[in-house]
């Protein structure tokens, strides 16, 4: 490791400097977005490996993705050489298993041990939910899972939950009788005491327990908690303000702060001692894992948790022009009770953000893919340094379309691509099902989803007499009561089933011109929609969004073709799906990154669009009666703004479809937040204030004028999306209009094929 010194700061701000080099137990690098801090963090590492004379060993790097992780590794490579690659540069959860594997059976967890992945934790709930008797569709196994993940996140063990909630309960007994309907606290106490009971004898660990089971061990065990004090003698973590509470603990754990003495890492062998020493880069304005546990106060109070801690801010960004800051400082201002912060650049103003406002989803992701092409072809703006970022997931299917349609390359990130996604083909295998019963893949796919009894065994009892007798699936399914041996446990569901699934296909023959009747009639009857829309997690209740999606694309379909029908839809939905998987033919290898803004964070790209500025939308409608979460979305929008390095694009619908009805959005209250002069419209108006203003009331003309806005699409394309007939016709005067024959998917194709 022969570098010299000034390799390391020579290009740095005096700030950064002074933190690369800080020599001292407790560091916090607090600073805004773009303005260094994983740099400094990567810089400091090579910093103590060569100047304080560490060796690799003894240092501990922790990243928030595995993704951040392997850049990290790779920029140390770089700056020091291949002894990065033995590094623990690692995400909690990697560091946790590599913990655990060594020393995991000191506390009862035998090597080998399984990591349980959702699916499988929520199989275990519904295990004990039917050995416990009660009602999954009351407390479904993803709420009960959030309520263990949360009791996790703070440490909270179920014996002491159990002391409190049901004492007389010893997990691993039968006949313990949930008392008491209507005490949830109890309920959950008990679920989650077996559910550690269980989860023990199959050897396993949920994600959670990776790190609970690393703080009990090195609690219990001082032996290895010694091992671990001896070895790491800096400890730094990145995104230090998306850590929870079990995170935090362990931090102090390894580093053994409260365990008193140990060798101190500037004088190795010189006979101090004290912990590890400790360097955390954090931005309290990009705190935006609340709803996982995070914990904000963890980098608010660092100063009291870690006595004789440094504090060095950084202020100068790296990343963005001028411009882009001013927006971000300007929204990022409206959030109540921090600390005031200033970013500035010496890049200068750059270009103007680009504002649109899209009267539908639709002519949004329409206008991003052809101003994306436009950009590329033009501009020769590589794709690859293109983001495109959304609130939820289920906004991406509108923008892929888009994209495909105009076929720009992309990849999508942190998601399944919407036709992949679980909840939508589960969706989509019904509705394959209804049109083709002899369609065994799909028909055995929904046999027991949403979970209705009908496992394995069930599965395989009616495929063997189906096969015996030279059926299809579905046969078997009918014939359920000629087949011997079957118990009424197995054959009570299977004849629901076969009743559900006659159910829906004469409803679907009685409304074949319709799909999206029949999408919703599936959602409905099948249960699939209920047992998501129960839930509390996060994540279901944007599988229910999928879904909502779902029904406004069969709106979609339906209204711009003529001959609509079921087996039409299924095909488009085919198609749309299998385009995606062609092989990049493009002349460019690069593709645009479609993502969350949650996934956004720590990246950066020349050109950002931030879609979707809409109320409701984002903020998001949960987001809006309450004044937390309210800023937790403000911090998602600097968080997405501040991605960009060059030219933000801010867009939004005035007509969005969900439950395929279109409802009017209004103007996302964050866009007011942006100083106007920072904004350069290419449409401010869109939606009803665009007919207020006087401005297509309805006339072929009007409709002319606006698909020539879209300018050189071709006809395929918009023949396929969008054309309109009740866009701006008269019942459409006032503010409401929200009925179902609006919308986005109500650009039918009457009036284009008037126009043309
Ligand atoms: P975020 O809050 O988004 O995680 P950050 O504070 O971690 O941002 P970095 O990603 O480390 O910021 O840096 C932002 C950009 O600025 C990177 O492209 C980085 O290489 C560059 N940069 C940082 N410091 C300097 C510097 N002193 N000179 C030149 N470029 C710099
Ligand atoms: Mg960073």
């Amino acid at each position: 490791i022969a570098r010299p010194p000034e390799a390391l700061i020579g290009d740095l701000n005096p700030q950064q400097a002074e933190a690369v080099q800080y020599h001292g137990p407790a560091l916090l690098i607090g600073a805004g977005a773009g303005s260094g801090k994983t740099r400094v963090l990567t810089r400091r590492i090579a910093w103590i490996l060569t100047q304080f004379g560490a060796w690799p060993s003894q240092i501990l790097a922790i990243t928030f993705t595995n993704k951040a992780a392997a850049e990290m590794r790779e920029r140390l490579s770089s700056l020091i050489g291949p002894v990065a690659e033995r590094m623990w540069v690692s995400t909690f959860h990697s560091a946790c298993v590599r913990i655990l594997r060594r020393d995991g059976d000191r506390i009862g967890l035998k090597s080998g041990f399984t990591i349980y992945d959702t699916a499988d934790c929520e199989r275990l709930v519904k295990l004990i939910a039917s050995d416990f008797n009660f009602d999954v569709k009351r407390y479904t196994p993803r709420q009960i899972l959030a309520r263990i993940s949360d009791y996790k996140n703070n440490l909270t063990g179920a014996k002491e939950l159990l002391a409190q909630y049901a004492p007389d309960f010893r997990p691993g007994t039968r006949g313990y009788h949930i008392g008491r309907i209507g005490n949830v606290e109890e309920l959950y106490a008990v679920v989650y005491a077996e559910y550690e009971h269980r989860l023990a004898l199959a050897n396993a660990v949920d994600f959670d327990d990776l790190i609970v089971r690393t703080v009990e061990l090195l609690r219990t065990q001082p032996d290895v908690a010694a091992y671990y004090h001896h070895k790491f003698r800096y400890i730094l973590v990145d995104e230090y303000q998306d850590t929870n509470h079990a995170q935090y603990v362990l931090i102090r754990e390894l580093a053994g702060v409260d365990a008193g003495e140990h060798p101190s890492p500037d004088a190795r062998g010189a006979g101090r001692v004290g912990p590890a020493w400790i360097t955390v880069v954090g931005d309290s304005d990009q705190s935006i894992y609340a709803f996982r546990g995070a914990d904000i106060s963890n980098i608010q109070d660092f100063e009291k948790d870690f006595p004789n801690a440094r504090t060095i801010m950084l202020e100068q960004n790296y990343r963005s022009t001028q411009t882009i800051l001013d927006a971000a400082n300007a929204v990022i201002a409206h959030n109540e009770g921090r600390k005031p912060k200033k970013l500035w650049t010496s890049a200068g103003k750059g270009v103007p953000i680009t504002g649109y406002a899209a009267d539908t989803a639709q002519l949004e992701a329409h206008w991003i893919a052809h101003e994306i092409k436009r950009l590329h072809e033009e501009e020769g703006v590589r794709y690859s340094d293109i983001a495109v970022m959304y609130r939820a997931n289920a906004q991406s299917r509108s923008l892929e379309e888009g994209l495909i349609q105009a076929h720009v390359p992309y990849q999508l990130i942190g998601g399944t691509k919407f036709y992949e996604r679980r909840e939508v083909k589960d969706a989509l295998a019904y509705l394959q099902a209804i049109v083709n019963p002899a369609d065994a893949i799909n028909m055995r796919r929904i046999l027991n989803v949403p979970k209705r009894g009908l496992g394995a065994r069930a599965e395989s009892i009616v495929t063997m007499y189906a096969d015996e007798h030279g059926l299809t699936f579905w046969e078997g399914v009918e014939q359920a009561d000629r087949i011997e041996g079957m118990t009424t446990r197995t054959l009570n569901p299977l004849k629901r089933f076969a009743d559900l699934m006659t159910g829906l296909r004469a409803f679907a023959a009685e409304h074949d011109g319709q799909p999206s009747q029949v999408v919703a009639r599936v959602l409905r009857e099948s249960g699939l929609l209920d047992e998501l829309s129960k839930s509390t997690d996060p994540q279901d209740q944007s599988r229910v969004e999928n879904l909502s999606q779902l029904q406004s694309v069969a709106a979609e379909y339906e209204q711009n073709t003529p001959d609509a029908t079921l087996v039409g839809f299924l095909e488009t939905t085919a198609l749309v799906a299998d385009f995606d998987q062609l092989p990049d033919e493009s002349e460019d290898s690069g593709k645009v990154t479609l993502m969350t803004l949650h996934t956004a964070k720590g990246l950066e790209y020349p050109v950002v669009f931030l879609t979707g500025m809409e109320q409701g939308t984002f903020p998001h409608s949960r987001a809006m009666e309450d004044a937390s979460e309210l800023s937790e979305e403000r911090r998602l929008a600097y968080v997405g703004i501040t991605r960009a390095k060059r030219h933000l694009y801010i867009t939004r619908a005035a007509v969005r479809a969900q439950w395929g009805r279109s409802s009017e959005m209004m103007p996302s209250q964050f866009l007011d937040e942006i100083p106007e002069g920072l904004i350069d419209w290419k449409r401010k108006e869109a939606g009803v204030e665009r007919m207020r203003a006087g401005w297509g009331r309805g006339s072929d003309d009007d409709w002319n004028a606006t698909l020539d806005e879209f300018g050189d699409w071709d006809d395929d394309s918009m023949g396929t999306t969008y054309g309109g007939s009740s866009y701006g016709s008269s019942s459409h005067g006032s503010s409401s209009y929200g009925s179902a024959s609006y919308g986005s998917s109500s650009y039918g194709s009457s009036s284009r094929s008037g126009s043309s």
